[in-house]
């Protein structure tokens, strides 16, 4: 089932009784979630994605704009006829009922022409059960069981009613580190195998980039840019976006370009073919620096750190907008750690130019 989200928007009074006025949480958002994809939504806290998604589900109605499910219009439709499974941050589960009536629940409330019997409900709560791999568990209390698994229960009980479009809001925040990484793995795998369409939402971006089809960047209401994580990795449309994506984050400088070269500080570091003088930011990935005896970019070196197969490279530059710069490097380069400087040069696909005011992608010429 695709969703088509046209023009959505949302406007709340603010929160904030001093200031007063309005918050414009989501602003003109367009964009067609395709058919048994999963797609990231992804955007600093407090960007809109939650009202988008709660906008999806019904729970929230948009001020203007529509919501397709395939090709009918949901817009005024209440979420319990929408046709979603919904998963929060924290895992609402019921606490006084166990594992299996919480996953049954959903199909006791169905009413009329869905209304289903008991041996109907206990062969479907199995089953998603099973998905996520906690069917051994249907007796216990919520309480009984770890985050992960509480967050499974959760997932099981949104798929119960095998939803047209599947909801996830931030569903790994309240896990710790190992397990969020296996149950994200386990989240792809289940929409992998029901193809159900998926909208998950998330502040992490190598969440996102993991996890997702496509993803849609937000910032402050606004999308930014949609497409597939490597090629907005790649092709950040602008400088918000650059940051946004990647670890080690993207490494900052001013700079200007002059005579169609590139310069940070005194050093002429790349050619950029067809871009007019002016002042500019730069963005360098980690894995964009190439050590070099007599590299076009110098900085100070601080330190060397050994990660194994690769090492960072961590140096300073006057110019540099971030207080340090991180550069990944293959271990087998020779780094001299008693230097007090070491030098660089660059990959040109790995160098992003933004306008210094706007803070928009500049392009050039490789
Ligand atoms: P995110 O999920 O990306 O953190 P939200 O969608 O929750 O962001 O919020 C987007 C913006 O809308 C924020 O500025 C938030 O304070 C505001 N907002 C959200 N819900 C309400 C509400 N019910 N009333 C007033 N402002 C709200
Ligand atoms: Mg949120």
């Amino acid at each position: 089932m695709k969703v088509e989200l046209q023009n959505l928007t949302k406007i709340f009074p603010s929160r904030n009784k001093k200031t007063g006025g309005e918050v414009i949480a989501v602003n003109d958002f367009t964009y067609t979630i395709p058919d048994g994809k999963l797609v990231g939504l992804l955007g600093p806290s407090g960007c809109g994605k939650s009202t988008t998604l709660y906008m999806i589900s019904g729970l929230q109605k948009p001020s203007s704009g529509k919501i397709f499910f395939g090709e009918e219009d949901v817009t005024e439709l209440s979420p319990e006829n929408r046709g979603i499974g919904l998963v929060f941050q924290n895992y609402a589960l019921y606490p006084h009922m166990t594992v299996k009536q919480n996953i049954l629940f959903p199909l006791q409330n169905l009413r009329g022409a869905d209304k289903m019997t008991k041996q109907q409900m206990l062969d479907r709560a199995y089953e998603a059960a099973k998905l996520v791999q906690i069917d051994e568990l249907m007796d216990r209390k919520p309480s009984e069981l770890s985050g992960g698994q509480q967050q499974r229960v959760a997932i099981a009980r949104a798929l119960v009613k095998m939803p047209r479009v599947l909801l996830l809001d931030e569903p790994l925040s309240n896990l710790d580190a190992r397990l969020r990484l296996q149950t994200r793995e386990e989240i792809r795998r289940i929409q992998k195998e029901t193809g159900i369409t998926t909208v998950f939402v998330t502040h992490d971006q190598e969440e996102a980039m993991s996890i997702s089809d496509e993803i849609v960047v937000m910032k402050l209401g606004v999308v930014q840019q949609v497409g597939k994580p490597q090629d907005i990795y790649d092709n950040p449309t602008n400088l918000f976006v650059a940051k946004f994506l990647g670890t080690p984050p993207i490494n900052v400088f001013t700079g200007k370009v002059e005579g169609e070269k590139l310069y940070i500080g005194e050093n002429a570091v790349l050619d950029v073919k067809g871009v007019e003088d002016k002042a500019v930011t730069v963005a360098i990935r980690p894995e964009g620096f190439i050590v070099k005896e007599n590299g076009a970019f110098e900085c100070q070196l601080s330190n060397v750190e050994v990660m194994g197969r690769d090492v960072s490279v961590v140096s300073r530059n006057a110019a540099s907008l971030n207080p340090v710069i991180r550069s990944i490097v293959d271990a087998d380069n020779k780094i001299d750690v008693t230097s007090a400087t070491v030098r660089y040069d660059l990959k040109p696909h790995k160098v992003f130019l933004f306008d210094a005011e706007t803070e928009e992608r500049i392009y050039f010429e490789v």
